[in-house]
């Protein structure tokens, strides 16, 4: 098994370094990884400035880019062979609910099952990495299950795991899990530049919203495993048949 590794945290992070030194002897990995910290860089692509890939003392490589920058110069030339399993993470902190629309770790994953590669997107719920090497070792494990019993194979999918910030022996099952929601994002922070300019801070993510039984939310505050099952299709099926009917009378007004 081939397995290529990537994070939006940078190739320095505690995340990755525990990821690879978990999978290092269950595959043949190749870590291509973001220089710089990208959070919430979704699926973001650099078109307009050139990209260099540098070698780590570790044996990582880096790029001046975005996560999925990573895994699509990974995928399209640099390897130079097609890894069975992209894995990304492990996040220093939650991509549940709506956090996975602005994750440069789903982002990385997703990359990965865009080019057909089985996928899996690995954060820790608390930004501390505390149990990192608990984290890293449950990755470990459900990679080398999956590959036993045959869910590695030439069928994509793509998987968003989030693990709680626990020691191995009080993290509960894996859950199954759809996405939950969050409330809107907390207000933009100010700030006087030295220069005397307004500066901006985006702020943090909303609180939980819909957190039922069910959700990503709900499992990990149970200390469980949350897997949700990912899809790349935006389209909102059940509102075709009203927009059908809303289209059609637009197209009326002509
Ligand atoms: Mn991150």
């Amino acid at each position: 098994m081939k397995i290529l590794i990537s994070n939006d945290d940078g190739f320095r992070a505690p995340g990755i370094v525990a990821l690879y030194e978990a999978l290092k002897d269950v595959a043949e990995v190749e870590v291509v990884a973001p220089e710089q910290n990208n959070s919430a860089k979704s699926n973001a692509l650099t078109l307009h400035t050139p990209l260099y890939v540098h070698p780590a003392p570790n044996g990582f490589r880096y790029v001046n880019g975005t996560p999925a920058d990573c895994v699509h110069i990974a995928l399209t030339g640099l390897l130079g062979y097609r890894p069975d399993l992209v894995v990304s993470g492990i996040n220093n902190g939650a991509n549940m609910g709506d956090d996975t629309i602005y994750s440069g770790t789903v982002g990385a994953a997703m990359e990965g099952y865009l080019f057909g590669v089985p996928a899996i997107a690995f954060s820790q719920v608390e930004r501390d990495w505390k149990h990192i090497d608990a984290a890293a070792a449950k990755a470990r494990e459900l990679v080398l299950q999956m590959s036993q019993q045959g869910l590695i194979g030439s069928t994509p999918w793509l998987l968003n795991v989030n693990m709680p910030n626990l020691p191995l022996d009080q993290m509960g099952d894996l859950k199954l899990c759809r996405l939950g929601r969050r409330h809107a994002a907390e207000a933009v922070i100010t700030q006087q530049s030295p220069r005397g300019e307004t500066m901006y801070w985006i702020g943090a993510a909303g609180p939980a919203k819909d957190e039922a039984e069910g959700t990503d939310f709900y499992a990990t505050a149970q200390g469980h495993v949350a897997i949700t099952p990912l899809k790349v299709d935006l389209t909102d099926h059940e509102q075709l048949g009203d927009w059908a009917k809303n289209v059609s009378r637009l197209n009326g007004l002509n």
